[in-house]
């Protein structure tokens, strides 16, 4: 049973709902809530069949993504459109996928980009998860965030994660950069026993607020995100990640995390 949530809207800044199934399980497991999703591009995928199947629903809302390797101005072009037309609320690079870091100059134009349609840029950060494993975790650590957080102070830049397992290091670049956002999404994944489960909701609700006591501040560029991908993978979970948010953090600051600062990262004009 889920829980009742003191916040009834709620924006979910990170899922990968490409089909009618998933849209339908994610739905039945935030039933009774005013929703906003938005679900992240994969650089392998068929933008225009996600475009086509996003434009069926009203609450999902699409981020697109570079294909580093490929010509980036001809894609950015393609985005600059998108976002014109508000189809597309914010950009999502894959480093540990791609190899690249986040401060290469091949993310300078991306950056640009976001920046002049004041939409958020977002990292895939820390752990990767690839069948071939061939991702690299150097590229998604976080700490490569802050060059380039340094280099477009106007640009908004969302850490995806948590940065996980590095959220120490992930508090330390938004601690300091006043652009640097975060998010909860994709550490609690399917567990076969309830006591499992429970064990790593313990864990992280003690990571994070070890996390917050040494930088309150940060507590205030949280935001809600589940990672959810459909039933059929492990990344399934959407009730605690709602409880986490519940038992991290006061009543007062739950609103800024489920809610407010989503939209006004991604929705204010
Ligand atoms: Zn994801």
């Amino acid at each position: 049973m889920a829980e009742r949530v003191s916040c009834s809207m709620i924006i979910d800044i990170h899922t990968h709902i490409y089909t009618e199934e998933t849209y339908q399980t994610y739905l039945s497991k935030t039933k009774g809530r005013e929703l906003k999703v938005l679900v992240m591009a994969w650089h392998e995928q068929n933008l225009e069949d996600l475009l086509s199947f996003i434009s069926t629903k009203n609450n999902l809302f699409l981020v697109g993504t570079v294909n580093i390797e490929s010509n980036i101005n001809e894609q950015l072009e393609k985005l600059e459109k998108l976002f014109r037309e508000k189809k597309i609320f914010g950009i999502k690079l894959y480093p540990g996928y791609q190899y690249f870091y986040p401060s290469d100059e091949k993310v300078y134009p991306t950056a640009d980009l976001c920046q002049k349609y004041n939409k958020p840029l977002i990292f895939h950060s820390g752990t990767t998860y690839s069948v071939d494993k061939k991702a690299l975790f150097k590229y998604a650590h976080p700490i490569y965030i802050d060059e380039l957080a340094v280099k477009f102070p106007k640009c908004k830049i969302i850490i995806s994660h948590f940065g996980f397992p590095y959220q120490l290091e992930t508090a330390t670049v938004i601690y300091k950069n006043e652009n640097v956002f975060t998010e909860i999404s994709g550490t609690i994944e399917r567990l076969s026993s309830k006591e499992d489960a429970r064990d790593i909701l313990n864990q992280y609700i003690k990571d994070l607020s070890r996390v917050f006591s040494y930088y309150p501040e940060v507590k205030k560029k949280v935001m809600f995100g589940t990672d959810y991908s459909g039933e059929d993978t492990s990344l399934c979970e959407v009730a605690p990640y709602i409880k986490l948010v519940e038992r991290v953090f006061r009543k007062d600051e739950q609103k800024n995390v489920f809610y407010s600062l989503a939209e006004n990262l991604f929705f204010k004009e």
